[in-house]
């Protein structure tokens, strides 16, 4: 099959389009002939690799994919009639819980204890074929575009476990989000105003504000003019503080942490700035703020927040779309910041 690999870490320059062989499915897996993949920031992270990192090379990058189920494994496991069939269309949840542990069998994939996502330890979705474990698989509508399934897979459920289950964000209140491109954050804008919410959005230039504007964001404020935008967010809230913020940068938390109410809530679920940064603790404790982390959702949440997207109660921003080949251009609009909403790679 045709994929995009990488055999050593390092810049788009190691990424490269080659043959790789098709994975064969295991009993309980599909093998899924991909149509579309959605790009997210770990996948340069992992690009580039980290103290600590251990994946077999050569690897291939990428958590979100959608396509159509091409076989399933052999023999095929008990109960499996009811899951998906060859010629399905299907999203993946890139979400990988061992199935086994305490949390698995609770349903909280995300909290497994032998954790893994797809695209960061395992090889990813920028290929032909994956293949995966049927429990992985949301089945779409026949009229669903593959770009948008992929694109919404990994950011709306990490949006919806934050906001929701973490975070409790409730209709009326004001919800503070810091950045306005990224996938993860315009899918918080979205579920922030279906939860009722007030949306607040910090961003980089005029134009990413418009475009939050666009898509829900009721006031903006732009941080290339403002020496503290912790104060602007004050203002905007008549000097009272929000009651959450989703802040997905790190090295904005102070920032964050002054802009917050009084027993507010910071929502966080990665580090595009830093993973690490000075906090004066004075405001958590005097403030009684939360500092609520999380990554991806529970199956459950995963089939409630597809169940929207496939109804158009949320819809994908989509950025731009890139032929397979083109992974590396399109990884570069990505880490440049370039992007607002989905970057996806298309799979002939
Ligand atoms: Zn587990």
């Amino acid at each position: 099959m045709k994929t995009i690999l990488f055999r050593q870490h390092g810049g788009p320059e190691v990424l490269e389009y080659a043959d790789f062989p098709t994975p064969e499915p295991k009993p309980g897996e599909a093998l899924i002939r991909l149509r579309a993949a959605a790009l997210n920031r770990m996948d340069v992270m992992v690009r580039n690799g980290w103290a600590g990192l251990k994946l077999e090379l050569p690897h291939i990058p990428g958590a979100d994919g959608a396509g159509e189920v091409a076989a399933l494994g052999s023999p095929l496991l008990k109960g499996e009639g009811s899951g998906v069939r060859s010629g399905d269309r299907v999203v993946i949840n890139p979400n990988l819980g061992c199935g086994q542990c305490e949390f698995c069998l609770a349903g909280k994939d995300n909290l497994c204890l032998d954790w893994h996502l797809l695209g960061e330890t395992v090889r990813g979705t920028y290929a032909e074929f994956v293949a995966l474990p049927i429990k992985q698989l949301y089945k779409l509508p026949n009229d669903f575009d593959f770009h948008q399934a992929a694109a919404a897979a990994l950011v709306y459920q990490t949006a919806w476990h934050s906001l929701v289950t973490r975070g409790q964000v409730r209709e009326g209140e004001t919800v503070l989000i810091v950045g306005a491109g990224g996938g993860v954050n315009t899918a918080s804008v979205q579920v922030a105003k279906y939860l009722g919410a007030r949306v607040i959005v910090v961003g980089s230039n005029a134009k990413k504000l418009e475009l939050a504007e666009s898509i829900g964001a009721d006031a903006l404020v732009d941080r290339s003019k403002e020496e503290d935008w912790s104060k602007a967010v004050f203002l905007a809230t008549n000097k009272r503080g929000v009651d959450a913020v989703v802040d997905n940068v790190g090295t904005t938390f102070m920032l964050s942490l002054r802009a917050l109410r009084k027993g507010g809530r910071l929502l966080t679920v990665g580090n595009s700035g830093s993973p690490k940064f000075e906090i004066d603790n004075r405001y958590i404790f005097a403030k009684h703020l939360s500092i609520l982390g999380s990554t991806m959702s529970t199956r459950a949440e995963f089939k409630e927040v597809m169940d929207l997207i496939v109804a158009g109660k949320l819809q994908p921003v989509m950025d731009k779309t890139y032929p397979l080949k083109d992974a590396a251009l399109a990884q570069e609009r990505l880490w440049k910041n370039e992007n607002f909403g989905k970057i996806t790679l298309d799979i002939q």
